[in-house]
């Protein structure tokens, strides 16, 4: 299984230390730092917050590490960490969630795309509707329309009935979480997107809002069309995962059923035709698909049962809970 869905609440027990970590995973920025840096503390300092910025230079082969350090010795406020190589726009997300001491979690771009001085608006939107996900949404999203923001759209649709978390900017980096929801969940592959779908199964309070969005100024972008395919396997995974992860049988048993059923069904109608009329089945191709539906649902059922074992392994070797809870009273 790829995604710990199930949070251990006792892996989060490191208190908050600051109220605010802005995590940007950073690869071949340079040009942008310096003036991110320089808009994220106006907007910061005139707060009444404390915040730190953690830069995660994801392998950058041009001077954006060289930039990060200078910012860090500058201001201690801000914190780097630095990939051996590059690892990918979700490795360093997941690796500002584990070093985050912030109470609540704000993630954004490096390339400015995203603007700090909605930062303050995430916030506000997060306390006053005691929200635990607040979504960017880039309404007037500036990429190209064919290659970026059709494929988005249809994106997000189908993300959005596949979850039933509907949002229209599952792709906005700009999102502000609180601590337990990041600390508690484990990402893998590209799975930096459906963390709201994923935290949905937490059970937590959602809410998408406008934000602005700039044409990239500097460098280029990292993704082409190739991502959709990415995203739509992701989809695939986090589907499964949050309606049948701890239930595999239920998923591979029913298709298992119901096409042994059907195999059987045809099977016996052959069978009968054999009998009372004598026909020969050796030309009949409905024989064949008798005998693949039998084997096919054979096989579910058995990849059912086995998901069940895995199941049960991952969840009872790191004592995973199936549940989470909100409180309790009368301890
Ligand atoms: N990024 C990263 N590692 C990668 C690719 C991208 O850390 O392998 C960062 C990149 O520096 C930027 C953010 O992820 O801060 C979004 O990337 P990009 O702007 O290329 O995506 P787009 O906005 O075009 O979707
Ligand atoms: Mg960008």
């Amino acid at each position: 299984m790829s995604i710990t869905l199930v949070p251990a609440p006792e892996t989060d027990t490191t208190a908050a230390a600051v109220d605010l970590s802005i995590v940007i995973p950073v690869y071949n920025e340079e040009e942008s730092l310096p003036k991110l840096y320089d808009a994220l503390r106006e907007v910061l300092d005139g707060m009444d917050e404390s915040w730190e910025i953690i830069l995660v230079d994801d392998g950058s082969q041009d001077g954006s590490y060289a930039i990060a350090q200078a910012l860090h010795a500058r201001d201690d406020r801000v914190r780097v960490i630095r990939f051996r190589r590059n690892f990918g726009q979700t490795a360093g997300f997941a690796a500002g969630f584990d070093h985050a001491r912030g109470e609540v979690i704000i993630t954004m771009d490096a390339d400015l795309q995203n603007d700090p001085a909605d930062i303050p608006m995430l916030l506000c939107t997060m306390r006053e509707g005691d929200y635990d996900v607040v979504s960017g949404w880039r309404v007037n999203r500036q990429d190209g329309f064919i290659m970026r923001k059709i494929p988005s759209r249809i994106a997000n649709w189908l993300i959005s009935r596949v979850t039933k978390v509907y949002l229209h900017d599952y792709g906005c980096s700009l999102k502000a979480y609180r601590r337990e929801v990041v600390k508690n969940i484990n990402l893998y592959g590209e799975l930096h997107r459906f963390v709201p779908a994923l935290a949905s199964w937490m059970g937590v309070r959602i809410k998408e809002v406008p934000v602005n969005h700039h044409a990239r100024r500097y460098g280029q972008s990292k993704y082409g069309i190739s991502r959709t395919t990415r995203v739509l396997l992701d989809l695939t995974t986090v589907s499964f995962l949050l309606n049948y992860a701890a239930k595999p049988m239920q998923i591979f048993g029913k298709w298992g059923l119901i096409t042994a059923f059907i195999g059987v069904a045809m099977g016996v109608y052959l069978t009968a035709l054999k009998l009372f009329t004598g026909a020969s089945l050796s030309q009949r191709p409905l024989l064949w698909l008798a005998v693949l539906l039998i084997i096919v649902g054979v096989q579910f059922i058995s990849l059912g049962l086995l998901g069940e074992l895995v199941v049960r392994t991952y969840y009872e070797t790191q004592n995973k809970p199936i549940y989470v809870i909100r409180e309790v009273l009368g301890e």
